[in-house]
């Protein structure tokens, strides 16, 4: 039989694209270099948020709205927990980024929020302390996914429903040939129509031609013991992020081992080779975290009870990298700037589409790689 597509990556995307490419009855290779839901890349660490009323831009929303339902058709499938929603806080000075961010996407397609001044705030949740010139913005379409559960359950999905999923293999060579893609990993030559490839941090590695404009940027999560656990827990505590005039905004997520709040700082990190990264975490590593608990959170103790190293890979405008790149026939769906995981669902769904029929009912087109050829650093394909 031919293969009508191979999916190079099985994370957070890739594993999306290959359970998309299943469900539409295509024959489907999957190439993984590890295996799903492996600690290498960016989709571990246990929590990833979802938020709706979007800072970055109105225009993700509807792509988060398009995610949310694909999210619970794969939990169904799965027979996994894989989003509980917990409602989101945006905190920080209203003219900031974050605050009118949001705001300005809540208004722009009609989401329930609310805005609380620090009294408010501080009553209804008093795991956060508020400085006086800062509100928080509070929306009911925000939660926590489960990133690795969730990979695992769509390779899985997508392995139940006949795709392949070849794991431990690295992808070293993309080419075109006359029947679409030759794909080179581990000794074996795989051929399809077409290749999506949703290689995470190692893109500007597999791909180095595109010139892609990318960095690949460390990324350390720190878990913070709670004096009362139960008013972390995922019914109590809802996932935030911390505008901070100046410095990179802090998020946290519930408690999901009934112990402790994973709280973060969003970029700020260095850079990292994806093969070789310095995965040991220091006190150095997680003071802006700690510093930033001991200030705004006082149901947290400022001691690390646990720590991992994760990966961002970074275009320049913080947008992702969705379409068309290099060989002909093959599709790129990365880059996510560390804000992609809410969006794999569709994402997954997208990567088939623009792969198969040239085209998705979703709106993409700001996301396009050929923003970057105007500095003649990508050649779109
Ligand atoms: C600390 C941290 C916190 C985050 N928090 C959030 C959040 O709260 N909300 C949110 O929406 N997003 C969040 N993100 C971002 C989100 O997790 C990423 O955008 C997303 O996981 C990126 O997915 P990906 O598929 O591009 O990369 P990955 O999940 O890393 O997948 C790439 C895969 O390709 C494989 N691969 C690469 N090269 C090859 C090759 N040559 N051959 C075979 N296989 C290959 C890799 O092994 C890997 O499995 C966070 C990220 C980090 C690091």
């Amino acid at each position: 039989m031919t293969t009508d597509v191979i999916v190079i990556g099985a994370g957070t995307m890739g594993s999306m694209a290959l359970w998309h490419a299943a469900r539409r009855g295509l024959a489907a290779v999957g190439i993984e270099q590890f295996a799903p839901g492996h600690d290498r890349g960016s989709g571990h660490g246990e929590s990833r948020m979802t938020r709706t009323a979007y800072f970055e831009g109105p225009e993700y929303v509807p792509l988060i709205q398009a995610a949310l339902p694909l999210w619970r058709e794969l939990e169904a499938e799965a027979g996994a927990e894989l989003l509980t929603m917990t409602g989101g806080l945006m905190i920080g000075p209203p003219a900031g980024e974050l605050v009118s961010g949001a705001l300005r996407s809540a208004r722009a397609h009609g989401l329930a929020c609310e805005v609380l001044g620090p009294a408010e705030a501080a009553a209804r949740f008093p795991q956060h302390r508020l400085a006086a010139d800062e509100v928080a913005l509070w929306e009911e379409g925000a939660g926590v996914l489960r990133p690795e559960r969730a990979i695992r359950a769509a390779a899985g999905r997508a392995v139940a429903l006949g795709a392949e999923l070849v794991t431990g293999v690295r992808v070293t060579a993309i080419e075109a040939d006359a029947g679409g893609v030759a794909v080179r990993a581990g000794g074996t030559v795989y051929r399809a129509r077409r290749a999506i490839v949703c290689a995470g941090p190692w893109l500007g590695r597999l791909l180095p031609d595109l010139g892609l404009p990318l960095t690949v940027e460390r990324q350390v999560m720190a878990w913070f013991p709670a004096a009362d656990p139960s008013a972390f827990a995922p019914d109590r505590f809802p996932v935030f992020v911390h505008d901070r005039a100046g410095r990179p905004a802090a998020y946290g997520l519930p408690a999901l081992d009934g112990a402790t709040a994973k709280v973060a700082i969003h970029h700020g990190g260095r850079l990292a080779d994806p093969d070789a990264v310095d995965r040991a975490v220091t006190e150095a590593d997680t003071a802006p975290a700690a510093a930033f608990v001991a200030q705004t959170m006082p149901g947290l103790t400022p001691a690390v009870a646990r720590s991992a190293v994760c990966l961002y890979t970074n275009t320049p405008d913080l947008h992702f990298l969705v379409g068309a790149a290099g060989p002909p026939n093959v599709t790129v769906v990365s880059a996510c700037s560390g804000h992609g995981f809410k969006f794999a669902p569709v994402m997954g769904e997208v990567a088939v589409d623009l792969a198969v029929d040239g085209r998705t009912r979703h709106d993409v087109a700001g996301f396009s790689p050929a923003r970057f050829a105007a500095s003649g650093r990508v050649s779109p394909g």
